[in-house]
């Protein structure tokens, strides 16, 4: 993937800017492709000088910086599969994917080292600590930089080799490490690029992390590809966002619903010059239509584009191209070339559902993951002998192509024999004035029937909202099955950062209270 990326750049764009550190207020803090070609190089020869071999596993635990990508592609060049940690992982949990990716090799970051010490110790299997930054006792990526180590020279079988072992985000269930290998994320980067064009001078802003494989794929390897510039952000904090965009005239956002949300909504969007900006892509969790037809009224842009995909497939699969005129609204894209999809039945999936009508969305193509480490059985859940990927979701197709996201499979409450959205009803909801976020899950009644119950966060000044109030409100506008039957008001709707509902963690604490 080093090769795809920077072996396609660099010759063409070296004295460019590929990464800026936006966190930085002086903007003096970046890095040219030229120098991002020497770093990674001088990484992969560090580590291979620290006995890092082809095939071993390196945990990469850092928040968003521009020193990331110098270790990915460092490592991924010295043969290593890289896999990425959430920064704010637990000792635990951290400790949890050291062991069950076999890792022999951590790069952190200062303030995490503490946590990175305590997985390492209580994984067992752990060969060195690197920091990014600097830290007593411990070797520095950037005296890798300095290092004087001769290049490791690293036959690479793409198809087979994996450089990046990412873990699925555990919306469902527990964390999966996906092999994706040089050739997955390459092919994949490669059927993206067409319709989602990038190119020198486009200012890329990275505010969704980089250990997700969205933001490795929209943020990382395609714009570092084209030759534009990442502006770097460690994390995401509104006036920082808005103000970043402003200084450094960012021209594309790939975000994901929640700052969507932010930037539909929020009254301090209206106090920075967002005018660089040219479009916005959102992807990772169902977005509603209005709200992004509020944004992009906001921003002045074309309507937000939408991309669908998943950890297990590279990620992409559907994109509404930069260029498509009128998207119909809602739709997660078209289909990428050289990629085939099927809708199954949803209650008989060895056939397909009827055309025009809801199926669980099935993928076959060449970003298909080699399988999940170590678990052979969920493996072959997730891919049939054919090839087909099932993902769980719920789509329906128009007349021209178009894909909507209905809902996961999963998260479809089953009310009296009819299928309910969650999705749907939390769009819904939104629309509310009195409402600022809302979720729905399935909670069980006195007599044992599934029915939709939404926790809702009200808005500021809404306090005397009632549960009689939103259930009238849903009633009025959807087919009575759709009914909203239980109202709990919570303070905020527990979210991943890439704006996924983690509704596990809402049913847990409605047990916990009932
Ligand atoms: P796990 O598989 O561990 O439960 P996860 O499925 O949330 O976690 P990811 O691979 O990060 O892990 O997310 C992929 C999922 O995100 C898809 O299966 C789909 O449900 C959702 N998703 C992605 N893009 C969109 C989109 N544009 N609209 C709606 N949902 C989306
Ligand atoms: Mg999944």
């Amino acid at each position: 993937i080093h090769q795809a990326v920077l072996g396609h750049a660099v010759p063409r764009h070296g004295a460019a800017t590929a990464l800026v550190d936006g966190s930085d207020p002086t903007g003096a803090t970046s890095v040219s492709y030229a120098l991002l070609d020497v770093q990674h190089r001088r990484v992969a020869a560090a580590l291979a000088d620290a006995g890092l071999r082809k095939g071993d596993v390196l945990a990469l635990h850092s928040p968003n910086s521009v020193l990331f990508p110098a270790v990915f592609y460092g490592a991924t060049r010295a043969g290593a599969s890289v896999t990425t940690v959430h920064p704010l992982a637990t000792a635990e949990e951290f400790a949890k994917q050291i062991a069950d990716s076999s890792a022999r090799f951590v790069v952190t970051v200062a303030p995490l080292l503490e946590t990175a010490r305590r997985a390492a110790e209580l994984s067992g299997c752990i060969a060195e600590i690197f920091v990014c930054d600097r830290a007593e006792g411990h070797r520095s990526v950037l005296d890798m930089f300095a290092s004087t180590a001769p290049e490791p020279a690293v036959e690479f079988d793409p198809g087979e080799d994996v450089a990046a072992l990412p873990y699925s985000s555990g919306t469902t269930g527990v964390p999966k490490g996906v092999m994706l290998t040089h050739r997955s994320i390459a092919t994949n980067l490669a059927q993206l690029a067409p319709l989602v064009p990038m190119k020198p001078g486009d200012r890329i802003l990275a505010v969704l992390p980089f250990f997700h494989i969205y933001g490795l794929t929209a943020l990382l390897n395609a714009p570092l590809r084209h030759g534009a510039t990442v502006v770097v952000l460690p994390r995401f904090d509104l006036d920082q966002f808005l103000a970043t965009i402003e200084r450094h005239r960012v021209t594309g956002l790939y975000v994901a619903p929640p700052i969507v949300l932010a930037l539909a909504k929020h009254p301090a969007v209206a106090q920075y010059d967002l005018s660089s900006v040219e479009y916005v892509v959102s992807a990772a969790a169902p977005l509603d239509a209005a709200l992004a037809a509020a944004c992009s009224a906001r921003l002045k842009v074309p309507p937000v584009r939408q991309a669908y995909g998943m950890t297990e497939l590279s990620p992409g699969t559907h994109v509404v191209p930069l260029s498509a005129a009128g998207p119909p609204p809602g739709t997660v894209g078209k289909l990428l070339p050289g990629t085939e999809m099927r809708l199954l039945d949803l209650d008989d999936p060895g056939r397909d559902a009827a055309p025009g009508e809801r199926g669980e969305i099935a993928i076959r193509g060449p970003q298909v993951m080699k399988g999940y480490l170590g678990r052979p059985e969920a493996t072959a859940e997730m891919i049939d002998a054919d090839g087909w990927v099932r993902t769980g979701d719920v789509g329906r197709v128009d007349a021209d192509g178009w894909l909507f996201v209905v809902d996961r499979v999963k998260e479809l409450i089953k009310y009296k024999g009819f299928q309910v959205a969650p999705a749907e009803l939390e769009a819904l909801l939104l629309t509310h004035g009195g409402i600022a976020d809302a979720a729905v899950t399935g909670v069980y009644d006195e007599d044992g029937t599934e029915v939709p119950c939404a926790h809702v966060v009200r808005a500021a000044g809404a306090g005397d909202l009632t549960a009689e109030d939103v259930m009238a409100y849903v009633a009025g506008r959807v087919a009575p099955y759709k009914k909203i039957r239980r109202v709990e008001f919570i303070a905020g709707v527990p979210r991943a950062a890439t704006g996924k509902i983690l509704r596990r963690e809402l049913r847990e604490r409605q047990k916990g209270s009932a």
